[in-house]
């Protein structure tokens, strides 16, 4: 039998596992009753562009992942990044936002500083999901910017919850974050869930002219510490 490691996430994944065989749910977390419920089901290594990085499976009612660098457990002041997934910014290089750039400066800082965690949530479009966000970008084309375009869709401006990046942090051991963040919405959602800021680190990646718009209205409308 291959023994992994003393690694102190398997130690947190062979504890989730023996509390997913006991769930009486079996996993089924849409209709789970406990108040959050969310699970490390598979760690393995990341090499990349970036550097060499943990890759940690979560599973909820969506499943999220955690890109660690060092050990961060029990630690204080990780460098943390909460990225929320955005398929054509991420993995198309679309212009119109600078969620792309933000993804690869995190992960450089991340190795650069050789200690720290990513957390990428499920939570594309602000939380609307993609093919809403294309309709979002219909309605941009048209003339309405990010934040009309949802609510003119029905969504609030921004639908994103950060509980389950707390619990995630919480799982793995994490006391205090320092954050990659120009968004003071996620400072306040990750205290108001038990999480120590200790220090908002800014995240800017220079605006360029397909999302000039789309960054002056994070700034001006969604209050994101941005000096553009
Ligand atoms: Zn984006």
């Amino acid at each position: 039998m291959i023994r992994l490691s003393d690694d102190p996430y398997l130690q947190i994944l062979d504890h989730d596992i023996g509390e997913y065989r006991s769930c009486s749910f079996h996993w089924d977390c849409e209709n789970c009753t406990k108040n959050l419920c969310i699970s490390l089901v598979g760690v393995a290594e990341l090499p990349s562009l970036y550097g060499s990085f943990k890759i940690l499976g979560f599973a909820n009612n969506k499943d999220h992942i955690a890109v660690v660098k060092g050990e961060v457990s029990g630690k204080d002041g990780v460098l943390t990044r909460l990225h929320s997934s955005c398929l054509t910014g991420d993995a198309l290089g679309s212009l119109r936002c600078d969620c792309g750039p933000q993804l690869h400066t995190a992960l450089a800082l991340l190795e650069q500083e050789k200690h720290g965690i990513l957390l990428y949530m499920q939570q594309e479009g602000r939380g609307i999901g993609l093919v809403n966000k294309i309709k979002a970008y219909q309605l941009q084309d048209a003339g309405f910017d990010t934040y009309d375009a949802n609510l003119h869709l029905g969504f609030e401006p921004d639908e994103r919850d950060y509980e389950v990046s707390a619990a995630m942090l919480d799982k793995l051991g994490i006391q205090s974050v320092r954050l990659l963040t120009n968004n003071p919405d996620k400072v306040k959602q990750l205290e108001r869930y038990g999480v120590e800021v200790t220090e908002r680190v800014p995240l800017e990646v220079p605006a360029q002219e397909h999302d000039e718009h789309y960054m002056r209205t994070k700034k001006e409308r969604f209050g994101h510490k941005l000096r553009l």
